[in-house]
């Protein structure tokens, strides 16, 4: 054979392998690191304060002006972009068969006031990050593919709570950080307070939601381990606990006749720590506020309320460390003859586990890219927790140093931060390929 038929060969046969070689196999694929410190950084400077963190309130100028940085950079990643009428940001690339539903993943960008530069953020980032990364390997998947960025998470999950259609109409008129009230920032942002219920997704139109998200908590980092793999985000109960004495002179009461609240509330606070340390797992409760009265130095205190509040990811666990407590609440108010009442408030929220073949996948997801893991809970509030309600939900840690949050000196390593995002992206895929089926 002549050279001219070898080169001719040749040539042919690159462009029959030119599709394969472009395309990393999908395992192999690592997001960009240096692109995603970028992008955190570009973001950080909408709402920069002195102290290197922002105050990013959700309808604020600097969250208008964030908003517009992410929905460029959403379409710089080919994503076409909308808004509900709740103000969501939803980029959406199609997918390769008609009429399946969405992969759904994403967070927040809004900021609590004085707050850091990655809760919430890494998570929109990242999940841009995982279409940029679809995009420079020419993947397509089969079905479509959502990247959300909620709105205002920090003020009580409007977004998402007006994703799965239950909106509490009475919080449109609560006045939030910005000065607004939500519903008056909904308007701003350029959603319709009006119309919420159209920003309602119906079940099936979702394949399953993940959110990637710092852990804000300070076992990843304290551990050494790459992901954390969300079992759910706990349910929280509070209650007013009031306990009743007897005020009467301090000078004049002998230490044998008295009836004093706050004694009594002291021992019970020591038995709520004990109660809650002594069984095993990772229930916690807190007395944070006490309240006693009339509060004087020479007055024993006739009244004391303090606060008790108990989280758990099982509900009927919240219950039993609240009938422990209870009883050793009895057999205190018993001893001092001072009686103790509750009153719940209505803050509750449940428990939201993730569903159970999301940590599955996450965790497979994250051992295949040689990621150290581990599974644990979420002991603050998230957009997923809303998502779980309508859809199989799962959410991906990355370490906090030092496990500080809600502060501008939250940090994650970029390295971390892309450690994330691959996890995103091969659950994604996987969950593409039918791993939920
Ligand atoms: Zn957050």
């Amino acid at each position: 054979m002549s050279h001219r038929i070898f080169i001719f060969l040749g040539i042919f046969l690159s462009i029959l392998l030119l599709p394969v070689t472009l395309a990393a196999a999908p395992a192999d694929i690592r997001a960009n690191a240096d692109r995603m410190e970028q992008h955190i950084k570009a973001l950080s400077a909408f709402g920069a304060n002195a102290d290197g963190g922002v105050d990013r309130i959700a309808f604020s100028e600097a969250d208008l002006a964030a908003r517009a940085y992410i929905r460029d950079l959403m379409r710089e990643a080919g994503l076409s972009v909308r808004m509900d009428t709740a103000g969501n940001i939803i980029g959406r690339r199609e997918g390769s068969e008609p009429g399946l539903p969405v992969i759904m993943f994403g967070s927040h960008i809004d900021s609590v006031p004085g707050g850091g530069n990655y809760d919430g953020d890494v998570g929109v980032i990242g999940a841009i990050e995982v279409i940029q990364l679809l995009r420079d390997n020419g993947l397509r998947t089969r079905h479509p593919l959502e990247v959300v960025s909620f709105t205002d998470e920090e003020g009580g999950l409007t977004g998402s709570r007006a994703m799965i259609g239950k909106v509490d109409y009475r919080m449109l008129s609560v006045v939030s950080h910005s000065g607004m009230t939500i519903g008056e920032g909904i308007d701003a942002v350029g959603g319709d307070p009006n119309r919420l219920d159209l920003a309602e997704r119906k079940p099936g139109e979702l394949k399953a939601f993940i959110e990637l998200h710092i852990e804000q908590g300070g076992f990843l980092d304290a551990e050494h381990i790459d992901i954390g793999v969300v079992e759910g985000i706990v349910g929280i109960r509070w209650w007013d606990v009031t306990i009743e004495g007897l005020a009467n002179h301090a000078g004049t009461t002998p230490m044998n006749r008295r009836w004093d609240a706050l004694l009594s509330a002291a021992e019970y606070i020591l038995a709520v720590n004990r109660v809650v340390t002594r069984m095993p797992g990772g229930q916690v409760a807190t007395v944070g506020r006490i309240h006693a009265k009339p509060g004087a130095p020479n007055v024993i205190p006739g009244e004391v309320v303090l606060s008790l509040e108990i989280r758990d990811l099982d509900a009927a666990k919240i219950q039993r460390v609240f009938d422990e407590i209870s009883a050793e609440g009895r057999r205190i108010a018993n001893a001092h003859f001072t009686p103790i009442r509750y009153a719940e408030i209505n803050v509750a929220s449940p428990p939201a586990p993730t569903d159970e073949r999301m940590r599955r996948i996450i965790a497979a997801a994250a051992d295949g890219l040689g990621l150290s893991f581990k599974f644990m809970p979420s002991g603050a509030g998230h957009d997923a927790q809303d998502m779980a309600l309508i859809t199989p939900t799962g959410m991906i840690f990355v370490p906090s140093v030092k496990g500080i949050s809600h502060s501008p000196q939250e940090f994650t390593s970029a390295n971390d931060m892309a450690n994330g995002a691959s996890v995103l992206l091969r659950t994604v895929l996987e969950i593409d390929g039918g791993a939920l089926e």
